[in-house]
């Protein structure tokens, strides 16, 4: 094999003329459609110039000539790095300067503000597009489909995939052949995904999530996806009769609840959910358990690691645990401040090594060596706890602690309480400068459609279960949190808001 990646992403396909995408429209591609579509754009990209591990910037809308363009760039040895839809000229201008990008693909629309990013950058500009002359859909269509892939070592780049950016700047995590390609066979594997599913993909495909969980494996495991530009409830209910499989991130699936067409004879015949980018609340697994009769099967992972730890595909799936860590790899909670393992059940660092773990961050050797240690753990900046048959309870963000009067105090222990409160949808505890304390703890109340807080029920309620320096010092009351694409909450926006709540 010369190109283990792409050879064991498309080989499933090669020779099919059953469907492997079913699009929004209806219309089908079959797996030999898309492979040799995958070949005619690695030519593309070949006689564009491109060479292996050159850097190929994309931000272009999901469909299923971007993900050829993905598997072409594999088979061209071109570092793909597909940059979030939402970021404006000035955000894409920073990720292609600073990857040093040789390409970047976008899509007609944005055309003219793309052009001018790249030509600042010193980047060549193409579109996607499918009609338009010029376009790389168009010049595909005219070029041979006998593309040999390049030669690809398992340590060579694959891809570069900026980090979601929650905590700050996004970081360009360099993930290798092996690292993608273990990780999809580990969780094909852990999922009992075959040549039989039909994953429903709605997710992204500028995010790990999406591309490299949810694409790489259903490719690998040669079943087909039905391939939809974005998540929207009607169409999840209008499709879901033919999935097999679907994995979403928390938002998916409460929306899903909220539909009173969500019905159990929708999901009869389905085998898997999964949930992961964010935490999935212990009501939504109920409530989801009720409606479907499935239970959701909750997983944790990163930009940097790829998928770490997965609840059981058969055993016990506990509900707001991330569950085990995944086979092959290791994980382990350690003190943020020594590096010691703790014992069972405290909270700490949550460390990670393993074939999936990152080959460090692009540019930044500094950050690289602070994150990664040199026996191959990942410090990931999660903390959690993990239990004595290694289930692991997410607590928080290391970065969104709360230190108050020389206290620490973990968000999630007061969202859980919070999150239970009549009227209360879901929380949001973060921390504000304060004058004396240093820092103050700030909770913000969504409301549920139509009922309000009690907030004089809800402080005592707190009072009785947590220390007095743990108690909010202000409560908020609002309709909906900040959140990312992927669902995330963004709570350096939270924090930013109500910054100067106890400034004098
Ligand atoms: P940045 O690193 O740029 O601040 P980010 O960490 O949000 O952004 P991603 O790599 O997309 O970027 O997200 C990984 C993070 O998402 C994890 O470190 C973790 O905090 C969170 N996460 C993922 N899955 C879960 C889950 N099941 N429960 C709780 N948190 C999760
Ligand atoms: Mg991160």
């Amino acid at each position: 094999m010369t190109n283990p990646l792409f050879d064991a992403l498309i080989a499933p396909h090669k020779a099919r003329r059953s469907p492997l995408l079913i699009l929004q429209d209806q219309s089908e591609m079959s797996g030999a459609d898309f492979v040799a579509r995958a070949l005619r754009y690695a030519r593309v990209l070949s006689d564009l110039g491109l060479r292996p591990g050159d850097r190929m910037a994309v931000q272009i809308a999901k469909s299923g000539e971007a993900l050829a363009l993905y598997a072409a760039s594999l088979a061209a040895g071109v570092v793909f790095l597909p940059l979030n839809t939402a970021y404006t000229g000035p955000e894409v201008s920073y990720f292609v300067t600073d990857s040093g990008a040789a390409l970047l693909v976008g899509d007609p629309e944005k055309a003219a503000a793309l052009g001018a990013v790249a030509a600042s950058a010193g980047a060549r500009f193409e579109t996607l597009g499918a009609a338009g002359d010029g376009s790389l859909a168009a010049l595909a269509d005219r070029a041979a489909d006998d593309f040999q892939p390049v030669e690809r070592a398992p340590d060579d780049l694959a891809a570069i995939l900026y980090t979601s950016g929650t905590t700050g700047r996004s970081k360009g995590a360099m993930l290798s052949q092996r690292n993608l390609l273990e990780n999809a066979r580990v969780l094909v594997k852990a999922w009992h995904f075959t040549p039989d599913d039909t994953l429903l993909h709605m997710l992204p495909i500028f995010h790990t999530h999406g591309l490299f969980v949810a694409s790489n494996v259903s490719l690998l495991s040669g079943g087909k996806m039905i391939f939809l530009p974005g998540f929207n409830t009607a169409e999840a209910l209008a499709f879901l009769p033919r999935a097999t499989t679907m994995m979403g991130v928390p938002t998916f699936y409460t929306r899903l609840l909220s539909e009173p067409g969500f019905t159990r004879d929708l999901t009869a015949h389905m085998r898997l959910f999964t949930s992961g980018s964010a935490p999935l609340l212990a009501e939504t697994h109920i409530a989801f358990e009720e409606r479907s009769g499935h239970r959701i099967l909750e997983r944790y992972g990163m930009t940097e690691t790829n998928m770490t730890t997965s609840n059981p595909y058969e055993g016990e799936r506990r509900a707001g645990t991330v569950g085990p860590a995944l086979p092959g790899i290791e994980v382990k909670i350690t003190d943020p401040a020594t590096g010691e393992t703790l014992p069972k059940g405290r909270p700490g660092m949550i460390e990670v090594r393993g074939p999936n773990v990152f080959q460090g961050y692009w540019n930044m050797p500094e950050k690289t060596a602070e994150e990664l240690r040199p026996d191959g753990f990942f410090i990931t900046g999660d903390i959690a706890v993990m239990d004595d048959q290694g289930y692991v309870t997410i607590v928080g963000r290391q970065k969104d602690l709360i230190i108050s009067g020389g206290y620490n105090i973990y968000p999630k222990e007061l969202e859980l309480i919070l999150d239970a409160r009549p009227g209360v949808l879901e929380s949001a505890v973060v921390g504000v400068p304060h004058p004396d304390f240093g820092e103050a703890v700030v909770a913000v109340l969504v409301r549920q459609p139509g009922v309000e807080p009690d907030l004089a029920a809800i402080k005592a309620r707190l009072s009785d279960e947590l220390a007095k320096f743990k108690q909010p010092k202000r409560y908020v009351v609002v309709d909906e949190l900040p959140r990312n694409t992927m669902g995330k909450v963004q709570k350096n926006l939270l924090r930013k808001e109500y910054a100067e709540s106890f400034r004098a």
